[in-house]
């Protein structure tokens, strides 16, 4: 996504946020979109940044547009799992609206693109005013719980290649990206699995020609193979963020 388009698309008020590349915002009527425009700023989150830590004052809130923001709990200095991740779909820093300033979690930019970025004071606010904002943070509220406790369920009781699937799926349809950067000892911390069962996982699906994993870098090459590989965790839980937002 072009930054300066997005901006323009901002800018001259086209439509009621379908230039938006946040989904959340884009459900928002014309004229909260206008009203929120000023306190939203288009910024850029690369690979890696951690945008908060658990205990961190949250001072803003971010609604990517193609970027995503994976929120990680720390086990210990050397054992963190990701527990939900944050596309299009949504906003990360959602404890301001419910009323908590603290962080309870990491959260990491797992994809480098574009976000919204609004300050919490301004997020108060919105929370207090009963607006299009508000309306759809409390449906994307419910939205992310079902993606966590599905996410957990899963991590529990599913085979390690059907995981993995799920979350190349679940990154592909935030980043937009069929080729992405990946680390094992990154994929490692997001499954909660040793590298080595990463690593056995990749070369399953890699044998099966649904992926190519080359000198850290992910290539999805059949969608569908990995749609049937993954457990069904991945089918709910795009079903509920889609749902969500209509
Ligand atoms: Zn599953």
């Amino acid at each position: 996504m072009h930054i300066t388009s997005l901006q323009n698309g901002f800018l001259n008020g086209s439509g009621n946020g379908a230039a938006a590349g946040n989904r959340l915002l884009a459900t928002l009527t014309k004229n909260e979109y206008k009203r929120l425009l000023p306190k939203l700023k288009l910024v850029s989150l690369v690979l890696g940044e951690v945008l908060y830590e658990p205990g961190d004052v949250i001072k803003h809130v971010y609604f990517p547009n193609d970027s995503i923001i994976s929120l990680i709990s720390e086990l210990s200095d050397t054992s963190w799992l990701e527990v939900g991740m944050v596309g299009s779909e949504g906003m990360a820093g959602l404890a301001v609206f419910m009323g908590v300033n603290f962080s309870s979690t990491r959260a990491l930019v797992q994809g480098s693109g574009t976000a919204m970025r609004m300050s919490s004071a301004a997020v108060r606010t919105e929370a207090n005013r009963v607006g299009s904002l508000h309306r759809i943070l409390h449906r994307y509220s419910h939205s992310l719980l079902a993606q966590v406790s599905q996410s957990s369920a899963c991590n529990r009781f599913h085979l390690v290649d059907a995981r993995l699937a799920r979350w190349l799926l679940m990154t592909n349809d935030r980043l937009g990206l069929k080729e992405f950067p990946l680390t094992q000892e990154f994929l490692s911390n997001m499954l909660g699995v040793r590298r080595e069962g990463v690593s056995k996982a990749a070369h399953a699906l890699q044998a099966g020609k649904l992926i190519r994993y080359s000198r850290g870098v992910i290539t999805i090459l059949n969608r569908r193979g990995l749609e049937a590989k993954s457990c069904q965790c991945y089918a709910i839980i795009k079903a509920e963020s889609d749902a969500y937002l209509n």
